[in-house]
């Protein structure tokens, strides 16, 4: 839980004293206040195309292994940020590691898209589009390897404006996907203001979808419409080889889960490749 004794007031950090910040909130606002992001890096968690086993992707998802609190999972300390105004930090962080190895991986004969995770708050910056340009040339990438996944925790009124930053990275070869399908404000409504590629649907579906007959349904529906709009469906939280296999009755084309791989550090990840194509 976020005690929120800091927080973001138009441009300017607020603070307020009759909350008590946490030890956590405490560093992470002196980490992103100093750009100091020291121990945060990516790691990828391999995507197959259900039908063939192919691998074809991978989502890059962040850790922070902070210098005196340890381990922090993204959900302790990404909606701080963000609430912050500091996000930008992370994303661009892991546009460069996502670039990085989909380029790696392209000199090496094995192109895979890498997707990233971007809120309503990188969009809504007008730097956003060349920020992603310049990493995909710095690193000799191809716009086509680079996916964003658009996750919402807030609603945003600049809907237009996003829309069009969208399409002209679009033109790039980029994709993007709604994460999270389904849950918070990820919903309809983004199906038809934005210019997408890609639904996932989120876990909170996916799990359990064996045994609850509701769940099913509702990934059952979301498959139908994801046809009709020609969008490809990405199920995240595959935890078994039964999920798998009903996703696959289904009709949903791409799977994420412990079941294929946890999120792997670089290193590990490049090894899971190798063994996966060997
Ligand atoms: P997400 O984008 O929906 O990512 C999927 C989450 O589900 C990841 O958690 C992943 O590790 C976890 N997961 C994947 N497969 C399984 C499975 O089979 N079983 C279970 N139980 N969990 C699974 P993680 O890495 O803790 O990230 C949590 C959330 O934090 C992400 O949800 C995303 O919304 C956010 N996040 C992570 N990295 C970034 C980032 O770089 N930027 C931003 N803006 N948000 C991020
Ligand atoms: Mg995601
Ligand atoms: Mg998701
Ligand atoms: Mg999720």
């Amino acid at each position: 839980a976020l005690s929120m004794a800091v927080y973001r007031n138009k441009h300017r950090l607020v603070y307020d004293s009759s909350m008590d910040p946490s030890t956590t909130d405490q560093a992470v606002v002196t980490a992103f206040r100093t750009h100091s992001l020291k121990g945060m890096y990516a790691v990828f968690q391999p995507q197959i195309d259900i039908k063939t086993g192919q691998l074809i992707g991978a989502e890059a998802l962040v850790r922070w292994q902070h210098p005196t609190l340890g381990a922090l999972t993204p959900d302790e300390f990404v909606p701080l940020v963000e609430k912050l105004g500091y996000i930008s930090q992370i994303t661009k962080l892991m546009l460069n590691e996502a670039i990085r190895v989909s380029a790696l991986l392209r000199k090496q004969n094995r192109p895979l898209v890498t997707s990233v995770n971007v809120s309503v708050h990188d969009l809504a910056d007008p730097n956003f589009f060349e920020t992603i340009k310049s990493a995909v040339e710095h690193f000799k990438g191809e716009f086509c390897d680079l996916k964003l996944e658009l996750t919402e925790t807030s609603f945003s009124s600049e809907i237009g404006h996003i829309s069009d930053t969208l399409v002209r990275l679009n033109e790039l070869g980029i994709k993007v996907s709604i994460d999270d399908f389904g849950t918070g404000y990820s919903s309809l409504a983004y199906l038809s203001a934005f210019p997408i590629q890609e639904l996932k649907i989120d876990r909170a579906f996916v799990t359990g979808m064996v045994e609850h007959e509701k769940n099913c349904n509702i990934i059952r529906a979301t498959l139908v419409l994801a046809d009709h709009l020609k969008l490809k469906t990405v199920a995240e939280g595959v935890e078994d080889e039964k999920t798998l296999t009903l996703l696959d009755e289904l009709g949903c084309s791409v799977a994420q889960g412990y079941f294929i791989s946890k999120p792997l550090p670089e290193a590990e990840f490049l090894k899971f490749i190798d063994n996966y194509l060997a």
